[in-house]
Formats: structure tokens, C-alpha cells, sequence
């Protein structure tokens, strides 16, 4: 077995948090490949180290002195490097990180040092050999990360290899400077490193034990799901539940490798595996609720519209044509409504409105705003009857309005939509009959 393991930002925040980090890679002779984020926060009012680096380079970009931010950053790194007692020195990393900063080497490349030099001291702390991500991890011209050549690299690279650590969030561009992937990457780089290693699982450490049921700023104390496949975790991760990256999961999915979420601060617990598919049956029927705010509807009538070849795309032309991608397009015989980001619609609405009127000729165009979405997500609804009846009557019971309903055929979820004030107690009611109801 070949485990790949990632540990997040509030997993290195400290030494103390590295000798836990310690433990569980010593726990497990599989846990060959090390994917380290940078030190997070050790409190709620502490800064990332990415963010302190961010900042840092802002101010060498205007021309001014950053050395009091930069000396910050050091010390942080120096406090982990006494309290796990290395010999290791980052002075001249330090010279050559301010030198490029001087030379206004990029935010990417200033945020990724905050990857690279804990990556140096995990590599130090354990024994492990240290492969830096810019000379592993690939994008192309356009700035996309390039895969096939990544992965042909990168698994030449690894397969020399006892045990590696690997820093997470960049790579290079074909002109050799650094690129980062977009915030919370380094959960990229793990799927990365776990495709070419074949691994036979990502093991993905964090500060929660696993995915929870719904967001514990709503529903306190959540419980956790156990399993949860790769389209159940799409469609819930976009709808806003975060704890893994959206990118992360496409280069494990091809390989069927299963991720598992686990919590740095309770080992022992299971955490959540994200599998390609299971014959495990969920828990409850729903696998998750998830939710965004801030959607505009935009409701077109016309008669007859039902007959009207063409209609739907000309509608839809009006949204591209302005550059605005929508959501959910909900219709019924006369109607066709489309969901689209209040915050991308606003500034662009009347020209949309218009292009509507041009191209499809309807009678009348209602817009609707400050709605929210909420995705009802299982694999469990395919093969229960009722669940829809069980949703809409909680939310009845609840004085929620439901505004909109859409189901694929996938049966896999549940998309409503109702009044953003009615967002939370939404979610209560719907997390209350399919969870609290069954324990
Ligand atoms: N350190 C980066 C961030 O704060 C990447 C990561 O932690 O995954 O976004």
C-alpha cells in the first residue's frame, strides 16, 4: 500500500502541531508522500503565513521597506524549527526570498515560499527527500496546469524515491517562474502526487473529521458523513461546502484512488471517504445539504412558448452574449425562468433584459432578486420514495416559501430555492426530518 498525505495549514501552524503531524506519519509505514501546506493560523485571530507573505510583497511591489514583514515570516518558520529542535538554517533562503522580492518576483512566487520552506523543514524533520514543486508541477502558456506533463515528470521523479516531501500549491510555468494554484491549492498537489505515485489512497489531514452534513456555522455540531462519492462531493462543494479544493478531486477520480479526510488533532477518529462509488449505504438518506446566497431569477412568459423551436437557446444566447453563466433553468409551459449570481447580473441587467426582448420576443420579463439556492444532495434518494414529499413539508411546517424546485433525473439532488432570509431556518428544517428525526 502507497499512501499519500496531505496536511493542511492549521496542521503546521506550530512545531507543536509538526510533532503531531510526526506521529501520524510514523504511525504508518505506508505514509510515504508528504504534501505539506503552508503554517496557518494557531489561533482565530493569528494570519497564515501565505497571507503574511502576500502582504509582505505588496509593499516590496510599491517600493517600500518590508523587511520588519519579512523578519515576521521568519520567525514564525525559526519558532517550528526550535520547538522540533533541528540544526536546520532558512538564513540563506531568506537572503536569496528577499533578493527576489527586491527584483519583484511575483505575488504567485512570494505566496508559494510559504509551501517551500515548510516543505524543507518536513523534509528535515523527517528524513524524507525534499522535491521542490517547481520543478515537478507544470502549467502551460495559458496558465492551465498541465497534466501529462506533470504526471510524466513528476512519477520519473517519485519513483527514485523512498519517501519525498513534495510542497503543495505551485508549480512552474514553461519559462520556468512560479505559479500557485488558487487559494487552499495544496489540496491539488496532493491528488497530483497521489495519481503519479498510484497511490492507493489520499489521506487528506485537516482540522475537522471530515465532511460534515451541513455547515456547522448553521447546524451546531453537525455530524460527519462516512462515505461520500466524488459526483455527491461536486455537487455539494458547489453549492459552498469547503473543506477540499474543487480541483482536487479530478486527478485521483480518473485513477479511482479514494480521498480520506482526516482530522490532525484526533487521529483516531474515521474521518470521511470520497469514493468513486460505494454499495455502502448511506446513514440517512440525504448525504449532505449545502447552500449559497445571493442568486437573481429572471422568470420570461410568453405564450405558446412550449411550441416555439429554439426559444430556450435564444433566451440563453441573451446570458452568454453578456458573459454571465447561469445556475438553474427551471420552466414550465409558458415560463422558463433562469438563475443566475446576483453580484455577476447586477451591473449587466438591463443589457441582458434587452438582448432578451431582441432575440426571443417574450411577453413580459419579471426579475426577481436575493434568492438563495440549497442542494439536498444522496445517493440514497434513488432508491427512497418521498423524499422531495419530506423536504417540502418540513419546509411548509417552517413557513419556508419555496420559490423553486429542480431535480435531475440523477435523483442524486435536490436543488430549492427560496428567499435569502429564509436560507437558515431552510436548512435547520431539512438537516432536522432526514438527521435528527432518524438518531
Ligand atoms: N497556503 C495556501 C493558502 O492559504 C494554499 C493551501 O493552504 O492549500 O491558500
Amino acid at each position: 500500500m502507497k499512501k499519500v498525505v496531505k496536511f493542511g495549514g492549521s496542521s503546521l501552524a506550530s512545531a507543536e502541531q509538526f510533532k503531531k503531524v510526526g506521529n501520524i506519519i510514523h504511525a504508518d509505514a505506508e505514509r510515504k508522500f508528504v504534501v505539506p501546506s503552508a503554517p496557518g493560523k494557531r489561533d482565530s485571530k493569528d494570519t497564515k503565513v501565505t497571507d503574511m507573505l502576500y502582504a509582505c510583497y505588496a509593499l516590496a511591489e510599491a517600493d517600500q521597506d518590508f523587511r520588519a514583514e519579512l523578519q515576521a515570516i521568519r520567525t514564525r518558520y525559526q519558532e517550528i524549527i526550535d520547538g522540533l529542535e533541528l540544526s536546520l538554517s532558512l538564513d540563506q533562503e531568506f537572503e536569496i526570498i528577499a533578493k527576489n522580492f527586491r527584483e519583484k518576483a511575483g505575488s504567485n512566487y512570494a505566496a508559494s515560499r510559504g509551501e517551500y520552506l515548510n516543505g524543507i523543514i518536513m523534509a528535515e524533520y523527517l528524513g524524507y527527500t525534499f522535491i521542490d514543486a517547481a520543478e515537478v508541477i507544470f502549467f502551460d502558456e495559458k496558465g492551465e496546469f498541465d497534466g501529462e506533463k506533470t504526471n510524466e515528470v513528476l512519477s520519473t521523479r517519485l519513483a527514485d524515491c523512498e519517501a519525498a516531501v513534495v510542497p503543495g500549491f505551485y508549480g512552474a510555468m514553461p519559462d520556468g517562474s512560479v505559479k500557485t494554484f488558487s487559494r487552499g491549492g495544496s489540496d491539488i498537489t496532493g491528488s497530483i502526487v497521489s495519481k503519479a505515485v498510484k497511490a492507493d489512497v489520499y489521506e487528506n489531514w485537516t482540522d475537522v473529521s471530515g465532511f460534515l452534513i451541513a455547515d456547522p456555522r448553521i447546524i451546531d455540531h453537525p455530524e460527519a458523513i462516512d462515505v461520500i462519492t466524488y459526483r455527491e462531493l461536486r455537487e455539494l462543494a458547489y453549492m459552498g461546502a469547503t473543506v477540499l479544493h474543487e480541483d482536487a478531486i479530478f486527478p485521483v477520480r480518473q485513477q479511482g484512488i479514494p480521498i480520506n479526510i482526516r482530522n490532525t488533532n484526533a487521529p483516531e477518529d474515521n474521518g470521511t471517504w470520497i469514493v468513486g462509488s460505494t454499495c455502502q449505504k448511506p446513514r440517512y438518506v440525504i448525504t449532505g445539504i449545502a447552500g449559497k446566497k445571493g442568486f437573481c431569477s429572471v422568470n420570461i412568459e410568453k405564450d405558446m412558448m412550449n411550441s416555439e423551436i429554439g426559444f430556450g437557446r435564444r433566451v440563453l444566447q441573451a446570458f452568454e452574449d453578456s458573459g454571465i453563466s447561469f445556475e438553474h433553468v427551471p420552466s414550465g409551459i409558458d415560463t422558463m425562468t433562469v438563475f443566475v449570481h446576483q453580484d455577476e447580473f447586477m451591473h449587466k441587467e438591463q443589457k441582458v433584459v434587452a438582448a432578451i426582448h431582441r432575440l426571443a420576443e417574450p411577453d413580459s420579463i419579471e426579475i426577481e432578486s436575493d434568492l438563495a439556492l440549497i442542494a439536498v444532495v444522496g445517493r440514497g434518494m434513488k432508491s427512497t420514495r418521498g423524499t422531495a414529499g419530506r423536504i417540502f413539508s418540513a419546509l411548509a411546517h417552517n413557513n419556508v416559501n419555496v420559490k423553486m424546485i429542480d431535480q435531475g433525473s440523477s435523483e442524486l439532488n435536490i436543488i430549492i430555492g427560496v428567499a435569502n432570509e429564509d436560507f437558515e431556518t431552510a436548512i435547520r428544517a431539512i438537516y432536522d426530518i432526514f438527521v435528527i428525526a432518524q438518531l
